[in-house]
């Protein structure tokens, strides 16, 4: 806990210390002046006029430096160190144990504390505490190398506008601390609130789809069903799959930003290309559920090009306000524009649906919000499933390609988003020349035949998915159920074409087995095929020397892609 903590206020998250480093350092300069003033009228030494001069010079120069976010620490030790020097003359220079500087200790140790924190604040308390002693000390035994007041009216003046500096300050510093910790306290009650009606959320989120896959996969089971409902019951399970899928994957996206760990990684994108295949999976993926009252409809730019952005960031947008606006519209028509204005691209993605209300335009993009929607009473309510997550990630991402999402919209005749990202290092495309087509189905079947595949998986229900897939392009595979089998098989037979790896094994991993793979010197493509899918993961496989990486859920589609790699001349 004290770990975490000190990493997060390190990183600066918790600043609370350092926020009081301003107002501290202002007050003292307000204080400084204020006391100048006052021992200039009072007639003061000439010392005690350049004391709180220097004082209030070096106040507010600590006051200017503490704006900016850079170096609290050395900050916070030049205000301790300089205002224990000043208190030190001070207590000299205005007559030692008959003025009001000891007090000044006292009160100035009281703001020193809302500024340090652990064992500085220790240490800070041992060094006021020894230079109370030395005061003291000289004090008590050398009573005369402090002066005394010139009369009793100074002196009377002095302590008692001493005591107002003392009130004045306790107060500021006090009331600032309070006002700190209600402000504190009611961020953290209005995230643990959010917390609890985001843990409700999902629970209910979670259980909805699971509820339908477990339901309808009991159901497949029932020999007597037609073959119609079983297609029908296989596809309700992939579209909850899919919908838990993105659930899971939205959170962790979101707790990556939240931490600062999400990591863009930007290369050349040809937004035409990148814009067509998501059109093209919505098409297929709503094939079944196509509203024949929608028409579906993209703007592409006349030329290919390529801007250097995070691929898979902006398809997440993307995808994510296409399927809101699918899932908002009932008839008319929903439309993916892209454009070029100024030094943006603009990606705009309007729909006819239900709209939203104006004051609500900007809340739709805060954290688990959804606005009430049971506007539609006929419309099934399933199709307004959703988190209220896929927007606040959408702008974050937005805002981490250092582009822009926004929207316009009336109720009841439909929205707009639009999202912007930089044109840096635009490049124009030449027209390709047109690829020659693909071996067909049939010719690729054979080939796919004649490959010797092992998958290591540790799982059995994986085992006998992996069984049954390879099965599809009429491969019979060798299964090796842990890392100590795999090697065991490879040390008699090296001969596979591929071997898809599973990286978290019991016993010894999918690294360490790679490495024997490499050792003995096997011929085979390396495949890792992991449940972690987080961002680095694929980076580490390859780095570690897989030649592929690929995360589950595994598709039959996925699979496809790299046994056609493979055999590609
Ligand atoms: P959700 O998972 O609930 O769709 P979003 O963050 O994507 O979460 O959207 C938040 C809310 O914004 C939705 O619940 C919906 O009320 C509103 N919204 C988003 N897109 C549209 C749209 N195209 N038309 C109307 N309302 C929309």
């Amino acid at each position: 806990m004290s770990n975490n903590f000190n990493k997060y206020y390190d990183k600066g998250f918790i600043d609370f210390e350092g926020n009081f480093l301003s107002t501290v350092s202002l007050i003292a300069a307000i204080i400084s002046f204020i006391g100048l003033i006052l021992n200039y009228f009072n007639d003061f030494p000439t010392v005690l006029i350049i004391i709180p001069l220097v004082a209030l010079i070096f106040y507010l120069t600590i006051y200017i430096i503490s704006k900016k976010r850079k170096n609290k620490s050395i900050q916070k030790w030049i205000l301790s160190v300089g205002t224990l020097i000043i208190l030190n003359l001070l207590w000299f220079h205005n007559y030692g144990y008959r003025g009001p500087a000891p007090y000044f200790f006292a009160i100035i140790y009281g703001v020193l504390i809302y500024v340090w924190h652990e064992k500085e604040l220790q240490l800070v308390t041992g060094i006021i505490i020894i230079n109370v002693l030395i005061i003291f000390y000289l004090d008590l035994y050398y009573p005369h190398i402090t002066e005394e007041y010139a009369d009793r009216q100074h002196k009377v003046i002095d302590i008692y506008s001493g005591v107002f500096f003392y009130i004045g300050l306790s107060f500021l510093v006090i009331f600032r601390a309070k006002n700190s910790y209600i402000n504190e306290y009611k961020k953290a009650k209005n995230a643990e609130m959010l917390k609890t009606a985001f843990l409700a959320n999902m629970s209910h989120e979670i259980r909805t789809p699971l509820n339908a896959i477990v339901g309808f996969s009991n159901l497949l089971a029932e020999s007597d069903l037609p073959l119609n409902k079983r297609f029908e019951y296989k596809e309700l399970v992939e579209e909850n799959n899919s919908y838990l899928l993105q659930l899971i994957s939205d959170i962790l996206d979101i707790s990556k930003i939240e931490s600062q760990q999400l990591i863009i990684n930007k290369k050349a994108v040809n937004l035409n290309v990148l814009i067509t295949n998501i059109y093209n999976s919505i098409v297929i993926s709503q094939k079944k559920k196509f509203n024949p009252d929608i028409k579906f409809s993209l703007n592409l730019l006349p030329d290919d090009f390529t801007i250097t952005t995070d691929e898979t960031c902006v398809n997440q947008i993307i995808t994510n306000l296409v399927d809101n606006a699918f899932k908002f519209t009932d008839k008319g028509e929903i439309n993916i524009k892209l454009s070029i204005s100024e030094n943006n691209v603009v990606i705009e993605v309007s729909d006819t649906g239900i709209g939203i209300k104006e004051e609500n335009i900007e809340k739709v993009f805060e954290r688990f919000y959804r606005i009430d929607n049971n506007v539609s009473k006929n419309r099934d309510n399933s199709l307004y499933r959703g988190t209220g997550l896929g927007l606040y990630l959408s702008r974050k991402l937005a805002a981490l390609l250092e582009g822009n999402l926004w929207a316009i919209s009336k109720r009841g005749e439909g929205s707009v988003f639009f999202l912007t990202l930089p044109l840096k290092d635009y490049q124009l495309l030449l027209p390709k020349k047109s690829k020659k087509k693909s071996n067909s189905n049939k010719e690729l079947m054979t080939k796919f035949a004649h490959l010797k595949i092992m998958v290591v998986e540790d799982d059995q229900f994986n085992q006998i998915y992996f069984i049954e897939l390879f099965k599809r392009f009429k491969i019979n595979i060798t299964i090796a159920k842990s890392g100590e089998e795999a090697v065991e098989i490879l040390n008699n037979n090296c001969d596979f074409d591929l071997i898809f790896l599973d990286i978290k094994l019991p016993g010894i991993d999918g690294f360490e087995v790679l490495s024997h793979i490499k050792s003995v010197d096997c011929k085979s493509l390396i495949v890792a095929q992991t449940a972690n899918a987080m961002e680095g993961d694929e980076r580490n496989c390859l780095n570690a020397g897989f030649d592929k990486y690929i995360s589950k859920p595994i598709k039959k589609a996925i699979i496809q892609k790299v046994l056609e790699d493979y055999i590609k001349p």
